[in-house]
C-alpha cells in the first residue's frame, strides 16, 4: 500500500533542512505557518543522543518545548507554552520561554540616566518598565540559523535593535545561541554590541514544571539557590537597594526546600509579589560560571541545575498566572503552574549605583552565559 502524504506535510518537509551532528543527535529547521514582521516564523529542533529535545521559534527566540526523560525514561515536556507559533502572536503570553530584553526585569519609573542624559522608556508595568517595554525582544521575529558548534546541535538567533527602540539609546546587534549537549546541558549564550552607550540585561524566561504536566503547580518542587543575600523590593517590585541576608527568612534556599513550604509566609516581602518574585545575589568566587540553582521534582525524579556568569537570579514562582490562559493541549495554567529562574543583572541596575553595572559602551562586547542541565534521579 502506498503512503499518502498530505500537501501540507510535503510543503513542510520541503523547507526542512537537517544537520546531523552525530547519530541520534542533530538540529532541524522548519517553516511554520505563522508570519510576523513580514517574515515567516521558523521552528528549530535540537536533539541530543540521549533523547532530550528542545524546540525554539524565531519569534522572541522562544523555547516552546523541552522534552526530558524522567527516572523511568519517560519523556515529558518541562516548559509551559502554547501549541502553535500563531498562538504566541496574540500578545498575551507572560513571556513563556522568550528571551527578554533589551533590559530583562524592571526599571523604576520607566526612566534611567546615562552620562547625564535622561532616557524615558515605555511604562508597561504600572509606572515601571518591565522586560524591555511594550514591544520587547520577546515580541519580534529574530533571524534564526543552525550553526556548527563542536559541543552539540546549535541554533543562533540574531537581531538588530534600532537606536531608540522602546526608548533605549544605541543600535544594538544581538545574538543568542542555544546549544544542546549530550550531557543534557542547554548552553545559552548572549552577545551584544552597541554604537552608543546603552544598558543591556538579557535573560531566558522559560516557565518550568518538571512534572511535565502531571502536577498542576510547582509547589512540591525542591529548590536550592546558591545565594546568601537577596535584593528586597518595594510594593512595585523595584529593589530598595539593600542586599539583605536570607538567613531566617522564607528566602533562605541554601538548603533544598519545597517551593510551597513557606510560600504563604507573612513576611512583608512575600506580600509584594504574592509569593516569590525576587532577585537573589549569587555567591560568586569567579567571573566564570557558578552554580545558581538546583531543582528536583520528587515524583518524576527530574532535575534542573542552573549555572551562570550573571551576578543574580530572579526566582519567580508564577504567582500572576491565573488560569485564564489555555496553554499546550488546552491546559489552563493556574497560579504557580510553572516557575522561572531568570539569570540576570539585578533589577533596576541603571538607577542603582551600588549594583553591578549594566552599561554597554561602543567598542565593548556584552557576553553572558547560562547553562541549564536537565537530568533524573
Ligand atoms: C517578573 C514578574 C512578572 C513576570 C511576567 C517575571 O520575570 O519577575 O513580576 O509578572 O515576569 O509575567
Amino acid at each position: 500500500m502506498r503512503t499518502l502524504l498530505s500537501a501540507a506535510l510535503i510543503a513542510s518537509l520541503a523547507v526542512t533542512t537537517t544537520e546531523q551532528t552525530r547519530p541520534g543527535a542533530g538540529a532541524t529547521r522548519t517553516a511554520t505557518t505563522a508570519q510576523a514582521d513580514g517574515k515567516t516564523i521558523e521552528l528549530f529542533t535540537l536533539r541530543n543522543a540521549s533523547g532530550v529535545e528542545v524546540q525554539a521559534i524565531s519569534l522572541g527566540a522562544t523555547i516552546t518545548s523541552w522534552k526530558v526523560p524522567d527516572r523511568s525514561g519517560q519523556l515529558g515536556d518541562i516548559v509551559l507554552g502554547f501549541d502553535t507559533a500563531e498562538r504566541y502572536l496574540k500578545g498575551d503570553s507572560p513571556y513563556f520561554g522568550a528571551v527578554v530584553g533589551r533590559y530583562g526585569n524592571r526599571i523604576a519609573k520607566a526612566q534611567f540616566n546615562l552620562d547625564g542624559k535622561a532616557f524615558p522608556l515605555a511604562a508597561n508595568d504600572g509606572v515601571n518598565h518591565l522586560h524591555g517595554g511594550k514591544r520587547g525582544f520577546d515580541k519580534v521575529v529574530w533571524d534564526g540559523s543552525i550553526v556548527k558548534d563542536g559541543r552539540g546541535p546549535t541554533v543562533a538567533f540574531r537581531r538588530v535593535s534600532p537606536d531608540g527602540e522602546e526608548g533605549y539609546p544605541g543600535t544594538l546587534e544581538v545574538r543568542v545561541t542555544y546549544t544542546l549537549t549530550d550531557k543534557g546541558e542547554l548552553i545559552v549564550e548572549y552577545e551584544a554590541k552597541s554604537d552608543k552607550p546603552t544598558v543591556v540585561n538579557l535573560t531566558q524566561h522559560s516557565y518550568f514544571n518538571l512534572s511535565a504536566g502531571a502536577a498542576a503547580d510547582v509547589l512540591g518542587h525542591e529548590l536550592r539557590l546558591n545565594a546568601d543575600r537577596y535584593t528586597p523590593v518595594d510594593a512595585t517590585l523595584i529593589p530598595t537597594g539593600e542586599l539583605a541576608p536570607v538567613e531566617g527568612t522564607p528566602f533562605d534556599f541554601r538548603k533544598a526546600t519545597a517551593i510551597g513550604a513557606r510560600i504563604k509566609n507573612e513576611h512583608p516581602q512575600m506580600q509584594f509579589g504574592r509569593g516569590y518574585d525576587h532577585n537573589w545575589v549569587l555567591a560568586r568566587s569567579t567571573p566564570d560560571l557558578v552554580l545558581a540553582a538546583e531543582v528536583l521534582e520528587p515524583t518524576s525524579g527530574r532535575t534542573l541545575t542552573v549555572h551562570t556568569t550573571e551576578p543574580g537570579i530572579q526566582f519567580y514562582s508564577g504567582n500572576f498566572l491565573d488560569g485564564k490562559l489555555a496553554g499546550k493541549g488546552g491546559r489552563a495554567y493556574g497560579q504557580r503552574a510553572g516557575f522561572c529562574l531568570e539569570t540576570q543583572h539585578f533589577p533596576d541596575s541603571p538607577n542603582q549605583e551600588r549594583f553591578p553595572s549594566t552599561t554597554l559602551r561602543p567598542g565593548e562586547v556584552y557576553r553572558s552565559r547560562t547553562v541549564f542541565t536537565t537530568g533524573a534521579r
